[in-house]
């Protein structure tokens, strides 16, 4: 009773803010008010001068269109946090939008979702920027679980869950049962590596260079693992290799079938991999209860079939599959108590991550 009452009393005073710091986009979730910010993991730096120009959609918005001592960096990088001082700047943009949206007396209470593949070094740097971005109390939740959490997988049974979230850097599959991971993977192959796959092979068959938005573009646009009866297509336009001139192609779904194809093998061979390395019990679990898809990786049209004909079991996209990571933060931070062990909380547990 008495502790209902506490409870109450603090979250009149500070904000429970849950982030996914993903290698794409960054999402802010506030208690109360639900997913407050969406936006690139991007930010400008004027590099003459050190400092931070924008971030975010703003930052985004300035690509290509910024003079030459201006640079957009995305400071998670393939699951890396490279860059301490851009990382802190991120993460005040984020907290002063959240705390600007819901005031407060005191600072939040934060759990920050971060890529698997995070060093220990860099998880401590990132409660660290996370603090001197004015929060109170600060805890790092590793992605896969959060985006687990995210899909109200039983994560707290002696069950197993399997887990594949395909975001922008990285992809990672994860084994979850009784708040732990059982067996994991992290590559390098996911959306970023679709888009320069999308690239070299427009640039190798049709001889035009195209922009990174544009293989993004191509890629949610006419994706489609399985050849289906009507054919899609889209026009790209790039620069001539030869003549330097701007140049239009048209694109289709079976083009970029064979640009991914690779990458797409690695993804199915990266999963194998993880289920060869789970016990019995769990794979049993798994057969039964499939795979779970999250990340914007999870809408590559036919992928979640490719996948369930090459594994033989079932395979769910999840709701919403981009936002996954953020509800799961939120939903740690409304019961902290019951997901605590899932926390990376203390210095303790971070010297103690093997690496
Ligand atoms: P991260 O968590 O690393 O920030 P996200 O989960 O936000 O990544 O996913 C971003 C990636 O998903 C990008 O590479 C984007 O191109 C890709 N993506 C988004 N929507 C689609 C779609 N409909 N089809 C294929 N890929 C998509
Ligand atoms: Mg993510």
């Amino acid at each position: 009773m008495l502790k209902d009452k506490w409870g109450q009393l603090m979250r009149f005073l500070r904000n429970d803010i849950g982030i996914d710091l993903g290698t794409s986009n960054m999402l802010v979730y506030v208690r109360g008010k639900g997913i407050i910010l969406n936006e690139p993991s991007v930010v400008a730096v004027n590099q003459k001068t050190g400092q931070v120009v924008a971030v975010g959609t703003e930052a985004k918005n300035m690509l290509g269109r910024t003079p030459p001592h201006i640079v957009a960096v995305r400071p998670i990088v393939d699951g890396v946090i490279s860059d301490f001082e851009v990382t802190e700047e991120m993460l005040h943009y984020l907290l002063n939008k959240a705390q600007a949206i819901s005031k407060k007396f005191l600072g939040p209470r934060v759990v920050v979702g971060v890529p698997s593949s995070i060093t220990n070094v860099e998880t401590r740097a990132v409660r660290d920027a996370t603090k001197n971005a004015g929060a109170s109390e600060v805890h790092i939740v590793e992605e896969p679980m959060a985006a687990a959490i995210g899909m109200h997988l039983p994560i707290n049974e002696p069950l197993g869950s399997m887990v594949i979230d395909i975001g922008g850097g990285t992809t990672d599959i994860a084994i979850i049962s009784l708040n732990g991971v059982i067996s994991s993977k992290n590559i390098h192959v996911a959306g970023d590596k679709l888009n320069s796959d999308i690239s070299a092979y427009i640039r190798n068959e049709f001889k035009i260079v195209i922009g990174e938005k544009t293989s993004e573009n191509i890629k949610t646009q006419i994706t489609s693992l399985l050849a289906e009866k009507t054919s899609f297509e889209t026009q790209a336009r790039g620069r001539d290799l030869i003549t330097g001139l701007p140049r239009e192609v048209v694109v289709t779904d079976s083009d970029i079938r064979e640009a991914i194809s690779h990458s797409i093998e690695r993804l199915i061979e990266a999963t194998k991999e993880v289920l060869e390395m789970t016990p019995p019990e769990i794979l049993s679990d798994i057969m039964h209860r499939g795979i779970y898809l999250a990340g914007g990786g999870a809408l590559i049209k036919g992928f979640a079939d490719i996948l369930k004909e090459e594994v033989k079991m079932p395979v769910y996209i999840a709701d919403d599959p981009l936002t996954c990571v953020v509800r799961g933060t939120g939903i740690i931070l409304e019961h902290l108590e019951k997901y605590k062990e899932v926390l990376i909380a203390n210095e303790e547990d971070v010297s103690n991550k093997a690496h």
